[in-house]
């Protein structure tokens, strides 16, 4: 369905609309980095960046935050992680070792996606929540949600189906001691808590000075919304159900922060097509990274960007990804010859890094599978040869094996009278002039014709001695592709 408007865009304009004029809007995303994170979160993070593009578009100045939610307690431990991690359960995640080399769990997993979001060419203001929190900077937050307790239970208990506890409480206390979150509070007097965990330890504090609290989920959300004047925020599908956390934090920021909740947009999920299975509970995840092996960030960028994101759709690593290559490059054809449409070269801008003035010249996906498993690379271009780079990790990763060869140096494959008689004939005409791709197509029909062959045997038999395959890549293109004198010394060894 071809729109209009492209939809960062709009909500760009429903943004200025609703929040009003503003000096800065303020645009949100983040998550809890309780183990690598898969390309599924990628769309949240792109839909902010789109939105924040669109508004600097329309001459906004804009701040883009990421929230790492690394003060959350570690929950259970991811598949690719050690079981010896078991006894970090109810730590936060900023403080528990790194389970590959140095620094902690949570920066780990952080600086993998930051270092992969650079790639893609975004580049947000990260916020690291456990040093917000162990430096009480949203303590006066805190203690209005404190004072609150009640009023909040009744938003929350709307949607539930049992109330909560009547002794629930919107916080929870990492103990001083064991440094886990299995405590329970004793008693809250203004600032000052008392507590006491399952290790034995108790103690009071005053939350104005130490660090030791997790605001829930439910709560820290809308408190943060309110502590960053967050205007535009997008959220997956499971926070946007009726009751779900975008319902009850629009409430609590309304009835307790007084203040607006941000505009929000759902995204559907992301499902993944002849790649690794998707799921953070194996630790098997498709990441940014396994993306950039084989798309080039600009087209890892398309895939997500001509997508609106209430639409749910599949990234491909089948042979399909050939396709999505032709079309993001007849995408840019379009777009350097003026043909696209006010949509489309929108989409083709917002998925640029850096826009280049020129047509960026490349050997496409498909010519480029052939060259890579010829090994004829060395006449390509910087930009091509990066390509190849893409090419070759599709090959040995995902490829089918239609789109598989390796190139004969010795007949092996058995030939009828008719068929040897029709590759003689080629070779002698190989060795008779340089031939275009065009040319030498229209002269296999001439050897067909003179020899007496079907052109589908004659065809069937090239590829039989050339790659050892009944089929491949167009045979006049592989051919040249190999090169007329190659093709004539193998062509000798018929005998
Ligand atoms: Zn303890």
């Amino acid at each position: 369905m071809a729109e209009k408007f492209f939809w960062a865009d709009a909500i760009a304009e429903k943004i200025i609309k609703e929040r009003g004029k503003k000096k800065e809007y303020v645009c949100a995303s983040g998550i809890t980095p309780s183990g690598t994170i898969h390309i599924g979160n990628f769309r949240e993070i792109i839909t902010t960046d789109l939105v924040v593009k669109a508004l600097e578009n329309k001459g906004k100045k804009v701040k883009f935050i990421y929230s790492w939610d690394d003060y959350d307690r570690f929950r259970k431990v991811p598949k690719n992680v050690s079981e010896k991690y078991e006894k970090y359960i109810g730590m936060p995640l900023s403080e528990i070792p790194s389970p590959f080399g140095k620094g902690s769990y949570a920066s780990y997993f952080e600086k993998e996606l930051e270092n992969q979001l650079k790639k893609v060419g975004i580049n947000p203001y990260y916020i690291y929540q456990n040093e917000r929190n162990k430096k009480c900077q949203y303590a006066s937050l805190i203690k209005i949600a404190l004072d609150n307790r009640e009023k909040i239970m009744k938003i929350l208990n709307k949607y539930r189906k049992e109330p909560l506890n009547k002794n629930w409480q919107p916080i929870s206390i990492y103990c001083e001691k064991c440094k886990k979150d299995f405590t329970k509070i004793l008693q809250i007097n203004n600032y000052e808590i008392e507590y006491e965990c399952g290790c034995g330890f108790k103690d009071k504090f005053d939350f104005r000075k130490k660090g030791i609290i997790s605001v829930k989920w439910r709560i820290d959300w809308p408190m943060r919304w309110k502590y960053e004047k967050v205007d535009f925020e997008p959220g997956g599908i499971d926070h946007s159900v009726y009751g779900g956390s975008y319902t009850t934090s629009k409430e609590i920021i309304k009835e307790i922060y007084k203040a607006e909740a941000p505009i929000y947009v759902f995204y559907d999920w992301v499902k993944i097509k002849g790649g690794k299975e998707f799921s953070s509970s194996t630790g098997n995840v498709t990441t940014i990274q396994d993306v950039l092996d084989i798309y080039e960030p600009e087209i890892a960028r398309y895939l997500f960007v001509g997508t609106k994101p209430k639409t749910g759709f599949q990234i491909s690593f089948d042979n399909d990804v050939i396709k999505i290559y032709e079309d993001y490059d007849k995408l840019e054809e379009k777009y350097y010859s003026k043909k696209a449409d006010s949509r489309e070269k929108r989409i083709y801008e917002l998925c640029q890094i850096k826009l280049n003035k020129k047509k960026p010249n490349k050997e496409s996906f498909r010519h480029l599978i052939s060259l890579v498993q010829i090994g004829k690379l060395e006449n390509l271009n910087k930009k091509s040869k990066e390509r190849a780079l893409k090419v070759k990790n599709w090959l040995k990763k995902y490829a089918g094996e239609d789109m598989k060869f390796k190139v004969q140096n010795k007949i092996t494959s058995k030939l009828t009278a008719k068929e040897k008689l029709a590759l003689i004939e080629l070779k002698e005409r190989l060795r008779k002039k340089k031939y275009s791709e065009e040319d030498l197509f229209n002269e296999f029909y001439k050897i067909c014709e003179k020899v007496d062959i079907k052109n589908t045997e004659f065809f069937d038999a090239a590829y039989r001695v050339l790659i050892n395959k009944k089929k491949g890549p167009r045979l006049a293109a592989l051919i040249l592709n190999i090169g007329q004198n190659k093709i004539i010394k193998l062509l000798e060894k018929i005998k």
